[in-house]
């Protein structure tokens, strides 16, 4: 089932908020990519004429098995019944110019294909808050991080998310990147990868 929508959490690790020069929130910066955007695990990733400096950003995902409004940060993970890695693939040139006139970063986030996931897993007794997350590019490392640098924990963003918009059954959170972001370019193999849930390999064309 293709989720409702995708809600994304920028700049959730403080070595990435460094290394994008953006300032350290104080509230979870949120944003939607459409599903659209969403491929699987072998999926080829078109970038398409013109665009420049795509990236990768490998990410927990959040899949909900249940829909909620205001939802308490002591309930928010009763509410996830699933977990994914994803890579929240990104126009760099075209959000950066986005960032810089004020205008809406929409179409850097949200081309087809920009959201590659795996399979989602039961959540089970999994703690999705000590998980190591690995990128490769052509079998090389490029980010390492774990889910224990969270700047907003999952409950918080879930609850925060929650007050303002519903979360429902089905929608995919992508909970942010580690640092190390880097481009990908028409060739390359890009692998995300969190040991215990799965992995998503996509060759870039
Ligand atoms: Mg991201």
């Amino acid at each position: 089932m293709r989720p409702g929508k995708v809600i994304c959490i920028g700049w959730n690790y403080k070595p990435h908020v460094a290394e994008t020069d953006a300032v350290l929130p104080t509230e979870p910066i949120v944003f939607l990519k459409p599903s659209s955007c969403l491929c699987g695990d072998g999926d080829e990733v078109r970038i398409p004429e013109g665009v420049t400096n795509v990236q990768y950003e490998a990410e927990l995902a959040l899949v909900f098995g249940r829909t909620g409004k205001d939802i308490p940060e002591g309930e928010a993970m009763s509410h996830v019944s699933h977990l994914a890695v994803f890579n929240d693939i990104t126009a760099r040139d075209m959000q950066t110019a986005d960032r810089k006139a004020g205008n809406p970063w929409c179409l850097a986030k949200g081309m087809d294909g920009f959201g590659p996931m795996s399979e989602p897993v039961p959540l089970g007794d999994t703690d999705p808050a000590s998980l190591d997350l690995f990128l490769e590019v052509n079998g090389e490392l490029r980010q390492r991080g774990n889910t224990s640098n969270m700047i907003f924990s999952l409950p918080e963003l879930i609850s925060y998310v929650s007050r303002f918009m519903t979360i429902e059954a089905g929608d995919v959170m992508a909970t942010g990147t580690p640092e190390g972001i880097g481009e990908i370019r028409r060739g390359d193999t890009v692998t995300a990868r969190i040991p215990g849930v799965g992995s998503v390999t996509n060759r870039i064309v």
